[in-house]
């Protein structure tokens, strides 16, 4: 297996399909693609592989003359809000996200921290299977300089929430970063936030549970929080970008439930405004804009497109509801765990909540995901569903696989982006029909 290359990022298995190697000839592609003179913050997560990673990466730009700002272990959305904050040319972030502990990722930023597009991305590719490798002179060699940002992005969040209210709510937290980047922000945040806080798997670079924030690895996030009496837990991935909510009885929320949180309260909060989420998002999106008269846009599948359509429209908030990733531009562009977290400690502090409450006022739907393996017969089955469309009058958007929406309900069939796989997503306001759909769905692909 090779180096994969995607829209969202660049990744492999360490020491088999991503090696230092490959780490320095794209940091030194990126590095001649951003010019001599150029400046560039990275940072990393916590997997073991990273540090190599991150130094190789260092090398590649240094040789091309592009200066760096290491930032060291921290969250994405550091990174993120770090090339803005610093006014950076660009970012590199070494993280595979959630993906397994053997994986690891390079996310490459442009100007303001924005993730670059597909066509920048297509280029690096090009230079990188050239194998060409830009030296620069021995008079014009970047530089490396160390900083620490952490307490100015703490800050910085703290200003974009009501921190007096937080603090006086003095609510009980349990989180559990997994041993991600998250731990060194998150928790000193919690603290300042006047939360009293008990912090689960803790050690950086232990990873206790599996690494994607799902409802079946948080059964300790869960138990912690239920038998302490916490009005909240929250969980990250090893970036940090992602934030998963468990209730004060413990219940484990899907992971669009915290981005709709935080949506709902900018929407209402400026009587409208623009969001952005992409094609895979569920349906209650549709209603909380319309419940504050917003306009609502749909994107493909994946951040580099949210991304782009919000600065592009100027949107207000946005994000992949599918991942519980919160974009808010007047922070940065990425997505953000550890702001998305005080924006809905804000929300339990104003509105005198439980978390529980805030979420049954969410519009809710049934849903159903699932993921198909076998070989599809793509054209084919498109018709068929076109066909289904029309005698359901039912709209369809075909802007990323194919969607179709009905007045309670919808579903997405979609070829996935990062595996060999078709993915479905179901929802409707009745159980029976998405379980029928569901049936329906399986028969036309399996024919
Ligand atoms: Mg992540």
């Amino acid at each position: 297996m090779s180096l994969i290359f995607t829209p969202l990022g660049i990744r492999g298995i360490f020491g088999e399909s991503f090696t230092a190697m490959d780490a320095l000839r794209i940091g030194n592609a990126f590095g001649s693609i951003l010019g001599e003179g150029s400046e560039v913050v990275v940072g990393m997560d916590t997997r073991q592989s990273s540090p190599v990673i991150l130094k190789a990466v260092i090398a590649g730009l240094n040789s091309a003359g592009v200066d760096v700002i290491n930032l060291g272990v921290v969250p994405t959305p550091t990174i993120e809000w770090a090339v803005d904050y610093l006014d950076a040319d660009g970012g590199v972030v070494v993280s595979a996200s959630h993906n397994p502990p053997e994986w690891n990722a390079l996310k490459l930023l442009g100007k303001r921290g924005i993730i670059i597009r597909p066509e920048e991305t297509e280029e690096v590719r090009k230079l990188y299977e050239k194998g060409s490798f830009y030296n620069s002179s021995w008079s014009s060699v970047g530089k490396e300089e160390h900083a620490d940002v952490i307490p100015e992005y703490i800050a910085t969040i703290e200003r974009l929430v009501d921190i007096e209210s937080i603090r006086e709510a003095k609510i009980r937290v349990v989180l559990d970063p997994n041993g991600g980047a998250g731990i060194f922000v998150t928790p000193y945040m919690m603290r300042d936030l006047g939360t009293e806080l008990t912090t689960i798997n803790s050690v950086p670079g232990v990873f206790s549970r599996e690494l994607e924030p799902r409802p079946e690895s948080l059964v300790t996030l869960s138990n912690v929080t239920r038998s302490l009496g916490a009005s909240i837990g929250f969980a990250h991935d090893t970036d940090a970008d992602r934030l998963t909510i468990v209730t004060e009885q413990g219940e484990v929320m899907p992971e669009d439930v915290s981005l709709a949180l935080v949506v709902d309260a900018i929407l209402r909060e400026l009587k409208g405004g623009t969001v952005v989420v992409n094609i895979a998002s569920s349906k209650m999106f549709d209603d909380i804009a319309s419940r504050y008269g917003a306009r609502i846009i749909k994107v493909p599948v994946g951040e580099v497109y949210v991304a782009h359509k919000m600065v592009e429209v100027k949107a207000d908030v946005g994000g992949e509801g599918s991942c519980g990733g919160v974009i808010y531009p007047k922070f940065h562009y990425g997505r953000d765990g550890p702001f998305a977290a005080a924006k809905i400690l804000e929300r339990m502090a104003k509105e005198g909540k439980k978390i529980s409450q805030l979420i049954s006022d969410l519009p809710r739907y049934h849903i159903i995901r699932f993921d198909i393996k076998t070989k599809v017969d793509w054209e084919n089955t498109k018709k068929k569903l076109e066909k289904i469309a029309k005698e359901r009058g039912m709209m369809v958007n075909d802007m990323d696989g194919i969607r179709m929406d009905e007045e309670s309900g919808w579903f997405l069939i979609r070829e996935s982006k990062t595996e060999h796989k078709i993915r479905v997503v179901i929802e409707h306001k009745n159980k029976e029909e998405a379980e029928n759909l569901r049936k329906e769905i399986l028969r036309i692909i399996s024919e």
